[in-house]
Formats: C-alpha cells, sequence, structure tokens
C-alpha cells in the first residue's frame, strides 16, 4: 500500500549491510562501538561472525550500559493467552498450519475470561490475546467481544493475530486493545514464500504494512518481529527487522515500539527446514539490536531456556514472558484438550521466573500503563 513499509523497504541495503557483516573488520566494529548513534551499516558490523563476535564481551557490555540508561533495571513481564488454534493458512514451521491433524478449540469469552482471572492472580497486568488466522471464527466481532470482556480487568491488552486493515484496527482500540504484534517472520521474499503456502499470510506486503495501519488506527505499542532459523543468513533477517522498526520509529514516533527475535521451536507437523542460531550468536543479536536501537523494547518468550533467560535480562532484554502455555485453555481449561502452537522451554512457574529477575537485581514490572 501507497506510504506504507512495503513501498518504503529498501531490500538492496538490506542485501548490501549483510554482504559488510560477513566482512567487517575489527576496526569497523571498534567504529560502531564507538558511536554515540548507530546506523544500519554499524549494525551489520556488530553483527559480524569474525570481527564483531570477537568483541562481544564489549558489544554486551555497551548494551548492558544502554539499557540500563534508557529502562533502568527492570523487567516488563506479560502472558500470551491463546483465544483459538482455528487456522486457514498452512505455514511449514507452525503447529496450527491448517494441514496439521490437530484439536482445534476457540474460546468463548467467557472461557477467556476465566483464563485471564488465573494470570490476573499471577501477577500479569497484560495479556497478549493469540490466535490462528481464521477470519470467520476468529473475526473482528469475536475478537471485539472478547476484548470487551478483558477491558475492565486488565490494563494492558495486546493482539497477535491476523493482519487486519485500519478500519478493524480501529475496532480493536475502541474496544480496549492498545499493541498490536504483527511478525514478518521473514524479511527475505524467497524464503518467505517457501514457508507461508497458503492463506492469507502468504501476502508479504500486507503482513508488512499491517504495523503501519494499526498505529494510523491509534495503537499505542507496535512489535515487530523475525523468527530466527527460517533464513540461513540469520544476520540479513536481524538488519532487515532493525530496518522496520527504525522506519517506524521515525513514522510513528509517539508508539512504542518492541523487537522479537524468536527462535524456531519444535511443533506438530514441522516440515521447515531449520537453520539453527546458537546462543552465542543469538546473544550478539540481541545486544547489536539494542545498540542501534537504545530506545526500542526488546522482547524475550519462554521459547529460550531458562538459564539464557537469566542471562539475556542482564544485557538488554526489557520485556518477558512467563509461565507461557501455547494452546486455548492451557492454563485452567486443559480439559478442552486443544493442541499447542510450539513447545515452550524455559517451564518455569511464574514466581520463580519473577524471583530470578528480583534476585538479579531488577525489578519485576507488572504494569506501566493503564487506560484512563
Ligand atoms: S503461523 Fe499463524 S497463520 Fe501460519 S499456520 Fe501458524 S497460526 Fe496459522
Amino acid at each position: 500500500m501507497p506510504g506504507g513499509y512495503s513501498a518504503a523497504i529498501d531490500e538492496s541495503a538490506v542485501k548490501d549491510a549483510a554482504h559488510l557483516s560477513a566482512h567487517a573488520s575489527a576496526r569497523d566494529v571498534e567504529t560502531a562501538l564507538g558511536r554515540d548513534s548507530r546506523d544500519i551499516w554499524d549494525l551489520a558490523a556488530l553483527l559480524s561472525p569474525v570481527a564483531g563476535a570477537e568483541y562481544l564481551e564489549s558489544i554486551a557490555e555497551r548494551s548492558r550500559e544502554l539499557t540500563r540508561q534508557r529502562f533502568g533495571k527492570t523487567i516488563h513481564l506479560f502472558a500470551p493467552l491463546y483465544v483459538s488454534n482455528a487456522c486457514v493458512s498452512t505455514c511449514t514451521y507452525c503447529g496450527f498450519s491448517k494441514s496439521n491433524e490437530i484439536a482445534r478449540t476457540t474460546l468463548e469469552p467467557d472461557e477467556v475470561r476465566v483464563e485471564a482471572g488465573y494470570l490476573l492472580d499471577q501477577g500479569f497486568r497484560h495479556i497478549l490475546l493469540v490466535s490462528g488466522e481464521h477470519a470467520r471464527i476468529v473475526s473482528p466481532d469475536y475478537l471485539c467481544e472478547v476484548i470487551d470482556a478483558l477491558a475492565p480487568s486488565v490494563p494492558q491488552i495486546s493482539l497477535e493475530v491476523q493482519t487486519w486493515s485500519a478500519t478493524e484496527y480501529e475496532r480493536f482500540v475502541a474496544a480496549g486493545a492498545d499493541g498490536i504484534v504483527v511478525y514478518q517472520e521473514t524479511y527475505d521474499r524467497q524464503r518467505y514464500s517457501e514457508v507461508h503456502l497458503r492463506g492469507r499470510k502468504r501476502d508479504y506486503d500486507a503482513r508488512l504494512d499491517a504495523l503501519d495501519h494499526a498505529a494510523s488506527a491509534g495503537a499505542r505499542r507496535l512489535g515487530a518481529g523475525a523468527l530466527l532459523g527460517l533464513l540461513p543468513d540469520w544476520r540479513a533477517d536481524v538488519i532487515s527487522l532493525a530496518e522496520h522498526a527504525l522506519w517506524l520509529t521515525r513514522k510513528h514516533w509517539r508508539c512504542e515500539i518492541s523487537v522479537a527475535l524468536p527462535r524456531l521451536r519444535p511443533c506438530i507437523g514441522s516440515e521447515a527446514e531449520v537453520s539453527p542460531v546458537g546462543d552465542r550468536d543469538y546473544l550478539q543479536a540481541i545486544c547489536a539490536l539494542r545498540l542501534l536501537l537504545p530506545d526500542a523494547a526488546i522482547v524475550l518468550t519462554t521459547r529460550e531456556p531458562a538459564r539464557l533467560r537469566d542471562g539475556l535480562m542482564q544485557v538488554g532484554v526489557t520485556h518477558m514472558s512467563a509461565g507461557s502455555h501455547t494452546e486455548p485453555g492451557g492454563y485452567t481449561l486443559g480439559h478442552l484438550g486443544a493442541d499447542p502452537q510450539f513447545d515452550v522451554d524455559d517451564r518455569r512457574p511464574v514466581s520463580e521466573v519473577a524471583n530470578a529477575i528480583a534476585e538479579n537485581g531488577y525489578d519485576p514490572v507488572w504494569k506501566d500503563w493503564a487506560r484512563v
């Protein structure tokens, strides 16, 4: 759509930056580290597999300092609440893919309220509503009803559902949602078409423009992300994500922009060829992103192992989920028997994660905003 990010994206600049990343020198990394404000070329140097990796300790230290300056020693906690695993799209890396024979459920608004009540009892005040893509079952009317049901008791409601137009996003915001999350998964068009085989999600440009529509509709928080493991050159996806976040920050400067780099996890029926990203590379990616985007929230979910999460919360991550379930009804309605989207790794109870945050000298933040 004209004016959206699909019209602004510069894919050749990303290619050039990814090339530079592969060949950056120690001097390039030192220059990037020494700057007060950085650009995409600095990010490429910081991500480089040889020179950047050699400076990983310094990159992590600078990232830690910058995160503390901008966010203090805090970790914002949120919980995903899966409302439906109905989906008419076929994505090769996802347990909800239409082609998978799984037990599917869509929660009634009253059931969503029960699940949310459990999460509120755990301490959460920010709930991320998640669903598969089924425009008839998980329709705008249904989503508005669910948001309506939660809004009186949940101060921060975000949505991670299929993409919609600004008209529908306006309805969600009016009902009480303030955050919209849309991960591009991979920014590489070729790879995108290989893993998104059927359904609305196959439309790369529509997905790329969704956060712009959400912001125009009044969403206050925008979440962008790339699913690491899909693209063999994961650095290219990190650079693309950073470019997207910079564009959103410039155009929608009143919004809080968050970025996430979830790594692929095992799931039912997965057919995607996985290009694993190791823990050291992952640390480098998070810290390099922080150096480019000092004010962006960086989100880390329970896909990652507990020990790594405890480390990453001290160098750049600002937002974490905890105690998560990825199936509808997973917190209190196990009898529904719905299948999950993927396996989580960090299975610690919420209280244990909150304790780990406090033991590391950080404050767990349950709520940082409220509707008036
Ligand atoms: S990634 Fe989303 S659209 Fe694709 S199969 Fe999973 S739930 Fe459906």
